[in-house]
């Protein structure tokens, strides 16, 4: 493979820190899915046993036709444009992958020629890295707006998880910012047939024995949707589509854009979106639990669940030695896995020190606030911030 090549596909790679794909805690700073990204897009991303992959994240060509407002690749804008094919893509990115440079891959693209023909190179692409080089590594590929049924299918086929952007919560607000998007035919049913096929084909799985997950993103304070609208479709898909994630992306103006001129969104904000996804998700929170001002917006002074748990257990703190599982889920410090550590910890002995509950990963000093131990109020340190 020429350096030419990889030089290429390093620079198609630069731009793409705007697409997340990776983990970010409920705890964690303001900040993208990206720990850290390297020059040529390398980016980090969390696996099982708290590895870290290596994920490179690219572009099959940084041209697109269409004229999305907050994009760095919408039509017209003038800056160098890449374009790799499918083999030249598939030679280059093995070639970085066998020497240990990279161990995934998040392939995206600009549209050319149409969303079909555009999905076609990406599952050429694919197709290549599964059969002519074997390749058995994380891979992530887009679904692009336009392509059909059958598509969504091969890629399905082939990769670990697929995505779509939906980049804005409901038709209304994609119209200003994407206004050549169509939400409900080319965004949202994609979604709806990849929950299909994995419904209707159980016994047919994906190339690794698993159907591959499903993500979509948002673009966060372009055009004045609230979080309320964000967190219903979010809620909506976990819950109908069975979305792994939904991404949340503070929007950042780009220079010759329509939107050039807009504030950067509070990362703050993204913070606390995705705060709230994960008790949607995870936690048995519904909508009616966060406590959104008249403007449908979360406060960005305090993480959700603390500001449930604080309006709702303070008075009536839960007794960790017999709560049910969904009770202690609402308690800060307990998570899905430590809640079921507790559960079966307790049924060998009752909790009943501050240090049992640290044995078991609970985030003790933001539980003690809000929990009984053997019918007592543990003594804590409130901390002063
Ligand atoms: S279709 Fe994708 S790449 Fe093209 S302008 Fe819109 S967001 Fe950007």
């Amino acid at each position: 493979m020429s350096t030419e090549k990889i030089a290429q596909l390093n620079r198609l790679s630069e731009n793409m820190a705007f697409e997340p794909d990776g983990d970010v805690p409920l705890q964690s700073p303001p900040a993208c899915a990206e720990a850290h990204t390297d020059p040529a897009g390398v980016v980090y991303q969390a696996a099982a046993g708290g590895r870290k992959v290596k994920l490179l994240k690219t572009l099959l060509t940084s041209a697109c036709e269409r004229d999305c407002f907050y994009c760095p690749f919408r039509a017209g804008r003038d800056f160098r444009r890449e374009t790799l094919k499918p083999e030249e893509l598939s030679a280059a990115f093995i070639s970085m992958q066998r020497a240990n440079v990279v161990e995934g891959l998040f392939l995206s693209s600009g549209i050319a020629a149409g969303g079909m023909k555009t999905q076609d190179r990406l599952i050429e692409s694919a197709e290549i890295l599964r059969h002519k080089y074997q390749y058995r590594g994380y891979l992530h590929l887009k679904i692009m707006p336009g392509a059909e049924r059958d598509q969504v299918l091969r890629a399905m086929q082939l990769a670990d998880r697929i995505s779509i952007n939906l980049e804005a919560p409901n038709e209304t607000r994609l119209g200003n910012l994407a206004p050549h998007k169509n939400f409900w035919e080319e965004l949202l049913t994609p979604l709806r047939w990849a929950e299909e096929i994995r419904q209707s084909l159980p016994g047919y799985l994906g190339w690794s024995g698993r159907w591959p997950s499903l993500t979509t993103q948002f673009v966060v304070g372009a055009v004045g949707e609230n979080d309320l609208e964000l967190l219903a479709t979010s809620e909506f898909l976990f819950a109908r589509l069975r979305l792994a994630r939904t991404y949340f992306s503070a929007f950042n103006p780009v220079a010759d854009t329509p939107l050039e001129n807009l504030k950067a969104e509070n990362p703050i904000r993204q913070l606390r979106l995705y705060q709230a996804s994960f008790l949607l998700r995870d936690y048995g929170f519904s909508l009616e639990d966060f406590a959104f001002n008249a403007s449908g917006l979360l406060p960005l002074d305090s993480d959700p669940k603390k500001a449930w748990a604080q309006a709702n257990l303070s008075s009536q703190p839960v007794e960790i030695n017999r709560a049910e599982r969904w009770q202690l889920l609402r308690i800060p410090g307990i998570g899905p896995k430590s809640a079921d550590a507790l559960i079966d910890a307790r049924r060998k002995n009752p909790i009943q020190q501050p240090g049992d509950l640290q044995r078991l990963g609970i985030a003790w000093k933001k539980a003690a606030p809000f929990i009984l131990l053997e019918g007592r109020r543990p003594a804590y340190q409130p901390a002063l911030w």
